[in-house]
């Protein structure tokens, strides 16, 4: 990082730039013209050895301290954000050292060339500044000669006469998150300050370069805009910004346009039930932070920066999450911290969860529901950094009286601490019906509404939801109430005791109807609908909020307590499906560009044997007084079920050694959710005790259509031919019973249509049991 020379008695340079290479070429240059006397350093380029463009306070920081001397250092730097990181470092040194530097405004390359000609002649520290930033005075007399005022005054001075446009927002959401996070961006990279403003509010005028500060201004359609800023780019930076402003928008009006309501989105319903009560905002909560301090200011600044830096890593993989990117760029949250940290002393976590929570309140109290919304990106945010910092996600999901919840993109980690008391639905603004969350609402009995327009909740106090058909009644009158008490009477019934678990076909086959639970309120289900077994026991959530593995005996007796209700009956139980949309802080997959497609199920398994090896020893003696059956996620290859199998013969052979009881024999079976298995099917036979298919995934594979893309819902439909002859196929190759333990299997529309594919085993949502039931027996 650094190339600082030993030479002493010249004021030392450190070169900041978002370009290593050009760093690089400039001090070369430098060199070229004055020799190696100056002592000079670089902190250029962010990522491994500097590969990526950007700026690092801590190769700044490094930098500075290797050139420190009592002659003083000056740091010259390219655009915007050097700056913050410049600054940012300065305020982890220690205050003699920091003593000796100062920043220079001069222009990166001619700045550096004249302050390092002056330090090579012995200048002092105010002088080698002095002489940076005239560093553009020869070339702009030489490119003005008659102008005699342009020889006094550089043609940049510091108040430069401000350039202004401005502009009337057409797009019916306001100025949203895309178009300000653009904005931010664009400042960001700019040395010269650049401010946004309403004309409601013209004195209220914010730095371009801050995102909450842009969305502070709760900007709405029709509002003008002024954009300010100066310097000899300032044309071309706000043809740009207003560019990037009116990207998503009608073409730029000249006056407000009266646009048609926005509500184009169409709620549906992703989990059945009725559900009416007091409407909860529950965007992502913030980790709860215990306000501590630090006994090292300067260690919590680097144990705070290095969390940014590795969570802008994992930012940077995910184009979707760009503008959460941009966030943790802003220069008044970063500021915020770490002068929480210095002035106050608190430590890097509850300085971030601090800057965070009074960030989010600020958008919180905006009038524009689509903007308010943005404050669950700014705590997704948060709570990335804190994770970063090593703080437990508190995943304490709702805590008040019982509520309908509206909530932005419902993760399965938080789906799956609802308890149904408490939360008596949940409606996403987002979301997907095949989306592990969804399938846990469904397990619970909790209405789940996807997609859902948050503009249609301003002022909602109380909300009535049909997650069936997605119908949705903010403040709904009494006639309204009495009809969905009619309603939620029948979904009651549907929950009441039965015996739905078998059905005798009209050929004579017996229909065995089996549910996938994941916790023991769904197995408790299962056993009063009378299902024939579990189908599916999924065993990830367990894991999902867990920061480190969790050990043997504790998934032994997770494992126990779900198995309990269902004592005496075959029970599936299935290893870890880690990945994609289940992704696991203990298991490094790694970012993948297609986590889907990537290391997941299986594949994750056998990368990680021992992780593996332990869950099924976990599993076999769990099981030793169950009818356990072991079922594996995401195979592709008859090689991965033969490796499987030798890790299940060593686990147990390792309890056998050990005299742990534990079940043995045990069947193993496969999921057929990669289309391969299904095609190639007869490769099985002989190596799979039993074949369970998923179809969630087997659709999504099959008709190349996301299955958590809630525009693409309509596409990722299991009952697609193409899915149905995978499903017929299968039934037909396989020497294994067959069963079906996808989100299709408890729908009544699409089981017949299995069962016709010749399929008898079907596993579902408890309480879908008693509606496929009533539909396949014609009850
Ligand atoms: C499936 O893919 O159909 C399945 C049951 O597995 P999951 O939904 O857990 O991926
Ligand atoms: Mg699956």
């Amino acid at each position: 990082m650094s190339t600082a020379e030993s030479r002493m008695n010249t004021v030392g340079l450190v070169l900041v730039s978002h370009s290593r290479a050009l760093a690089m070429a400039t001090e070369t240059l430098i060199r070229q013209v004055t020799g190696s006397n100056v002592r000079m350093a670089i902190a250029a380029g962010a990522g491994d050895e500097g590969a990526d463009l950007g700026t690092d306070a801590l190769q700044i920081l490094a930098a500075i301290e290797s050139l420190d001397d009592p002659m003083g250092t000056l740091v010259l730097m390219d655009m915007g954000s050097a700056l913050l990181s410049t600054e940012t470092a300065l305020g982890l040194l220690s205050e003699p050292v920091r003593a000796r530097v100062l920043m220079s405004s001069g222009p990166f390359v001619e700045g550096a060339m004249a302050a390092a000609l002056a330090a090579s002649g012995g200048a002092s520290l105010t002088d080698v500044r002095q002489e940076a930033e005239n560093g553009l005075r020869m070339k702009q007399q030489q490119l003005a000669p008659d102008n005699a005022t342009a020889k006094e005054n550089p043609q940049i001075p510091a108040d430069s006469p401000e350039h202004q446009l401005s502009l009337y927002l057409a797009d019916p959401a306001g100025l949203h998150l895309r178009p300000a996070a653009a904005l931010a961006k664009l400042a960001l990279a700019r040395s010269t300050p650049s401010f946004i403003a309403a004309a409601k509010h013209p004195d209220n005028r914010v730095s371009a370069s801050s995102l909450t500060a842009i969305l502070g201004l709760d900007l709405r359609q029709g509002d003008e805009i002024y954009l300010q800023t100066s310097g000899p780019d300032a044309d071309a930076f706000l043809d740009r910004a207003a560019a990037c402003l009116q990207e998503d928008q009608h073409p730029p009006a000249k006056m407000p346009v009266p646009v048609e309501n926005e509500a184009t989105k169409h709620p549906q319903g992703a989990a059945p039930g009725f559900a009416q009560g007091p409407l909860i905002i529950h965007d992502e909560l913030l980790t709860t932070v215990p306000r501590s301090y630090c006994d090292d200011c300067a260690e919590a600044l680097h144990t705070f920066l290095e969390a940014v830096a590795e969570v802008r890593r994992q930012l940077s993989d995910h184009p979707i999450l760009e503008a959460q990117n941009v966030l943790l760029s802003d220069p008044a949250l970063l500021k915020k911290t770490t002068t929480l940290i210095q002035n106050e002393h608190l430590d890097a976590a509850s300085a971030w969860a601090q800057s965070i929570s009074q960030a989010a309140s600020q958008i919180d109290a905006l009038s524009d529901p689509i903007l308010r919304a943005r404050s669950a990106d700014l705590r997704d945010l948060g709570n990335r950094v804190l994770q970063a910092l090593g703080v437990t996600a508190d995943l304490q999901p709702w805590q008040g009286p019982p509520a309908i919840l509206l909530v932005n993109e419902l993760l399965p980690s938080v789906a799956l601490r609802f308890d149904p008391e408490q939360v008596l639905g949940v409606i996403d603004r987002h979301g997907s019906a095949n989306s592990h969350a969804a399938i846990l609402l469904r397990g619970s009995g909790i209405p789940y509404v996807i997609n859902a327009d948050p503009v249609i909740f301003a002022n909602t106090q109380y909300v009535a939801m049909d997650g069936k058909t997605g119908e949705l009644w903010p403040d709904p009158d009494a006639r309204i109430l009495e009809t969905l008490h009619d309603r939620e009477q029948m979904h009651q019934d549907q929950n009441s005791a039965g015996s739905y678990g078998q059905i005798t076909l009209s050929d004579g086959s017996t229909l065995e109807l089996w549910a996938n639970v994941a916790s023991t309120a769904e197995a408790a289900a299962a056993r009063r609908l009378g299902a024939t077994g579990i189908g599916l026991l999924r065993t990830e959530f367990f894991f999902l909020d867990q920061q480190t593995l969790p050990d043997e005996e504790s998934q032994c007796q997770f494992l126990r307590q779900v198995m309990a209700p269902m004592q005496g009956l075959p029970i599936v139980v299935r290893a870890l499906d880690a990945g994609a949309d289940k992704p696991l802080t203990f298991m490094a997959l790694g970012a993948e560009a297609n986590p889907a497609l990537g290391r997941r199920g299986l594949r994750a398994l056998l990368a990680y044997p021992d992780i593996f090896a332990l869950q099924l020893r976990a599993m076999l003696r769990a099981g030793r007084d169950h009818d356990l059956r072991i079922m594996l996620p995401m195979v592709t290859n008859p090689e991965e079920l033969r490796s499987a199998r030798m890790i299940l013969e060593q686990a147990h052979q390792q309890l056998e050694a050990a005299g742990l009881a534990h079940r043995w024999p045990v069947p193993l079976g496969i999921m057929a959710e990669v289309p391969a298995v299904a095609l190639c099917m007869k490769q099985f036979n002989g190596l799979s005790d039993f074949v369970s298919i998923g179809s969630n995934d087997l659709t999504q594979y099959t008709l190349a259509s996301d299955r958590s893309n809630a525009l693409l819902q309509t596409l990722g439909n299991a009952a697609h031919p193409a899915v149905l002859e995978l499903c017929r196929k299968m039934v037909q190759d396989s020497h294994a019973p067959v069963s079906i333990c996808g989100e299709a299997a408890g729908d009544p529309q699409i089981a017949p249509l299995l069962v016709d594919c010749g399929i008898r085993r079907l596993s579902m949502a408890p309480l879908r049991l008693s509606n496929v039931y009533k539909r396949v027996s014609g009850t």
